[in-house]
C-alpha cells in the first residue's frame, strides 16, 4: 500500500511528476501552523457575501491542503488518513485525495462519498460504531470488490455480525483505553464505554480474531480538540494503546497501529497553535515499541481554520446590559457554540477598523443557545454589514440543520485565484421535498 507520507521525498523521486507544477504535498507543508481570522482579507470576503448571499459557508482548499501537508510532514513513516466526518464536501475530499490521502470513514454514506470522490476504495478504513445493518451491508460489500478496505470493530457483536455475513478481510479492533480527552465532555469518546473494545478485553479478543479476520490493525480515537495541556491525557491514552498492541502483537504480527485523531487547532485568540513536531515526539515515547505502523487520522485538524461562515447584520439594539446584534445565521447553520459552548472568532468584515465594542451576537431562532457570542469586543456592527465567524470548516457545515424551516447555506471553496460555489444554497423546496414525495 503507497503511503500518502512517501510523497514527501517528491523532489528525489524519479517517479515523481516534477513537470505537472501543482505544487507538492512538500511545498504545502511549508506552512503556518494555524491561520487566524485576522489572516483572512476582508474585502474579498464581503465581495463573496455580495455575490453569494448569506449566511455563507467559505472553505479554502488551500489551506486545507497546506493543513494535511504539514501534519503528514510531522509524521513522517506514518500513514495519515484524512477523518472523512469533519467536513465531508466533495471539494475537500478530492483536495485530499488528489495529495494522496486516505479517507478515514465512520458511516457508509462518507465511505461512498468518499470514493465518489475519488478515493480508491481499497486505501478507505472504515469505522464501525454501533453500526447500523445498511452500513456494515455496504462495508462488506464494498470489501468483495475491494480486499483492501479494513473494517474497524468495537463490539465484539459488529464480529459477529461481519461473520454472519461472510466477512473474513481486513480488520482492526479498536481499543477503549479507558481514558477521554478533549474539548469538551461530549467529544472525550477514549473513556465512554460506547467507543471499543475495554483495553484488557482486547488480546483475547484480538487473539479469536485471528481464526476469522485478517486482523491488521488495532485502533484508538480517544477525543477531539486536543491542545495545550491536553497533550498529557491524550499521551496516557496513547500510552495505554500501545501497551496494548504489544500484547496483541504477542500473539502475531500486526501491519499498523492506528491513535485516531483529535488534534486541535487554536479557536481562541490567546491559544498556541500545536507543535507537531513535539506531539510526534510525545506520542511516540508515549507509546513505545509496537512493530506495526503508526496511523493517525486527524479530521478537525486538517479544515477547521480553513472555513468561516458570513453572516449579515440585519438588527441592532441597545439595551442597558449589552448591545444585541442579530445576524442571519444560526445554531443551524454552525451549531457548535450551542452544542459544545464552542468559542468561535467574529469580526466585522465590512468595517474591521472600526471601534470595538463589546456586543452579543445572536440568529434569528427562537432558543436563547441560538448565540455565537456574549459580550464579546467586535468593530461596532450596523446593520448590513457582514461579520465572519472563524474556525467553522470543521463540523461546520457537517452539523448544519434546517430548524426552523431555514435552508441550509449555499459553500463556496477558494482554489488558488478561483472561488467556485461548490454546495448551492438549499431552497425552502429542498427542506419541504421530502414530505411532496411521500404523499406523491
Ligand atoms: C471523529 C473521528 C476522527 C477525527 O476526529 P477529529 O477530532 O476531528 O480529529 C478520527 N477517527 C475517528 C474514528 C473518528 O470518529
Amino acid at each position: 500500500m503507497s503511503s500518502p507520507t512517501s510523497d514527501l521525498d517528491a523532489d528525489t523521486d524519479p517517479d515523481s511528476d516534477v513537470d505537472s507544477g501543482a505544487p507538492t504535498l512538500k511545498e504545502y507543508a511549508d506552512s503556518p501552523p494555524v491561520r487566524r481570522l485576522d489572516d483572512w482579507g476582508y474585502t474579498h470576503l464581503e465581495a463573496l457575501a455580495a455575490e453569494h448571499g448569506t449566511p455563507l459557508y467559505v472553505i479554502d482548499l488551500d489551506r486545507v491542503r497546506e493543513n494535511y501537508a504539514r501534519f503528514a510532514a510531522a509524521f513522517p513513516n506514518a500513514h495519515v488518513m484524512y477523518a472523512a466526518k469533519a467536513h465531508t464536501g466533495r471539494a475537500v475530499l478530492s483536495a485530499l485525495i488528489d495529495l494522496g490521502a486516505p479517507i478515514e470513514c465512520a458511516a457508509w454514506g462518507e465511505l461512498d462519498r468518499a470514493i465518489d470522490a475519488g478515493a480508491d476504495p481499497n486505501e478507505c478504513q472504515y469505522t464501525a460504531v454501533n453500526p447500523p445493518d445498511r452500513d456494515i451491508d455496504y462495508a462488506v460489500s464494498l470489501a468483495e470488490d475491494y480486499p483492501g478496505v479494513t473494517i474497524t470493530a468495537g463490539a465484539t457483536d459488529t464480529l459477529d455480525r461481519l461473520s454472519e455475513r461472510g466477512y473474513d478481510g481486513r480488520l482492526a479492533i479498536r481499543i477503549n483505553p479507558g481514558i477521554g480527552t478533549g474539548h469538551h465532555e461530549k467529544v472525550a469518546t477514549g473513556a465512554d464505554a460506547k467507543f471499543g473494545l475495554p483495553a484488557e478485553r482486547v488480546p483475547a479478543v484480538a487473539e479469536e480474531a485471528r481464526d476469522s479476520f485478517d486482523l491488521v490493525g488495532v485502533h484508538a480515537h480517544v477525543g477531539s480538540g486536543v491542545l495545550g495541556d491536553d497533550i498529557d491525557d491524550h499521551c496516557r491514552a496513547v500510552g495505554r494503546i500501545g501497551e496494548t498492541a504489544r500484547q496483541v502483537e504477542s500473539s502475531g504480527s500486526l501491519e499498523f497501529v492506528d491513535i485516531g485523531g483529535g488534534y486541535g487547532v487554536p479557536y481562541r485568540p490567546d491559544e498556541e497553535p500545536l507543535d507537531l513536531v513535539e506531539v510526534r515526539e510525545r506520542v511516540r515515547a508515549a507509546l513505545g515499541d509496537v512493530d506495526g505502523q503508526l496511523r493517525l487520522e486527524p479530521g478537525r485538524y486538517v479544515v477547521a481554520d480553513a472555513g468561516l461562515v458570513l453572516t449579515e447584520v440585519n438588527t441592532t439594539k441597545r439595551t442597558p446590559e449589552t448591545t444585541v446584534v442579530g445576524v442571519d445565521a444560526s445554531l443551524g447553520t454552525l451549531v457548535r457554540p450551542a452544542m459544545f459552548d464552542s468559542y468561535h472568532a467574529i469580526r466585522n468584515a465590512s468595517a474591521p477598523d472600526r471601534a470595538r465594542e463589546p456586543v452579543s451576537v445572536g440568529g434569528p431562532m427562537c432558543t436563547s443557545a441560538d448565540v455565537f457570542a456574549t459580550d464579546r469586543p467586535v468593530s461596532r456592527p450596523e446593520r448590513e454589514d457582514v461579520l465572519a465567524i472563524g474556525n467553522a470548516g470543521a463540523y461546520g457545515y457537517e452539523l448544519a440543520s434546517q430548524f426552523h424551516s431555514q435552508p441550509r447555506p449555499a459553500e463556496i471553496a477558494l482554489d488558488g485565484g478561483d472561488a467556485r460555489v461548490v454546495r448551492r444554497r438549499e431552497t425552502l423546496a429542498d427542506v419541504t421535498r421530502v414530505e411532496r414525495d411521500a404523499n406523491r
